[in-house]
C-alpha cells in the first residue's frame, strides 16, 4: 500500500462517517490573527494547542524556518491577503528552537541534489542565469534574530496598513513554551527610506 492510497482510504472513511462536522468553520479567522510559522513536523498539532487555537481561529502560513525572505514573495503576499481579504488584524511570526534552518548550508543541499542525480550542467545553467543558489539555500544563524528580522520586514512593508501589530515569538518544539522576542504592540515602523534600501540591496 502506498502513502497516497493510505491517505485516500482514510479520507473515504473520514468523509463517509461525517467526521468533518467537528471542524466546520468559515474562511475568516475567529481570533483575527495570521501566523507565520515553520513547517517542522513537531509543530503540526503542538503549535495550535500551545497557542490555544482551534480550527477556524487563525490563518496559518508555513515555510522552512518561518521566514519572510523576500518583501514581494508568496509569504508576504499571503500575509497581505489575510489582512485585506480575510479580516486578520494581528500578525504572529513564530520560529522555534531546534529549527533545521539554523546553520543550514547550501553546500549540503547541493551535494545531496548531485547525489540524487541532478546533472552538473543544471547548476551551471542556473549560475549563468544569475541565480545565487548558495544564498537562496542558506538558513540563518539565530532563530531569535531571524524572527525579529521577518517581523520588521512585515511591519515595514509599504503595503502594510497602519495599526497592525506584528509579534515575534519562539516556541519550544517539545513543551510548546512560547518566548516573546518582539512585542508588536510596541513596535514602530521604520522610515520608508530604510525599506527602499533593503529592496535595492
Ligand atoms: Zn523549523
Amino acid at each position: 500500500m502506498t502513502i497516497m492510497s493510505n491517505i485516500l482510504n482514510h479520507n473515504e472513511v473520514f468523509v463517509g462517517e461525517n467526521q468533518y462536522e467537528d471542524y466546520k468553520t468559515t474562511k475568516f479567522p475567529d481570533k483575527k490573527i495570521v501566523i507565520l510559522t515553520c513547517m517542522d513536523t513537531r509543530l503540526l498539532e503542538l503549535l495550535p494547542k500551545a497557542m490555544g487555537l482551534r480550527n477556524g481561529d487563525a490563518k496559518i502560513i508555513k515555510n522552512a524556518g518561518a521566514v519572510v525572505s523576500h518583501p514581494f514573495g508568496s509569504i508576504m503576499r499571503s500575509i497581505l491577503v489575510a489582512i485585506y481579504e480575510l479580516k486578520a488584524e494581528e500578525v504572529f511570526v513564530v520560529g522555534h528552537h531546534g529549527c533545521g534552518m539554523v546553520g543550514l548550508q547550501s553546500d549540503s543541499i547541493l551535494k545531496s541534489a548531485r547525489s540524487k542525480g541532478v546533472p552538473p550542467e543544471k547548476f551551471e545553467t542556473l549560475k549563468h542565469a544569475g541565480i545565487d543558489l548558495s544564498s537562496w539555500l542558506t538558513g540563518f544563524s539565530c532563530v531569535e534574530e531571524s524572527v525579529k528580522s521577518s517581523s520588521h520586514r512585515i511591519k515595514n512593508h509599504p503595503l502594510m496598513p497602519e495599526g497592525i501589530p506584528v509579534h515575534g515569538m519562539v516556541i519550544h518544539p517539545e513543551t510548546g513554551k512560547l518566548d516573546l522576542v518582539e512585542d508588536g504592540y510596541h513596535m514602530t515602523r521604520e522610515t520608508p527610506s530604510s525599506f527602499k534600501k533593503e529592496v535595492q540591496a
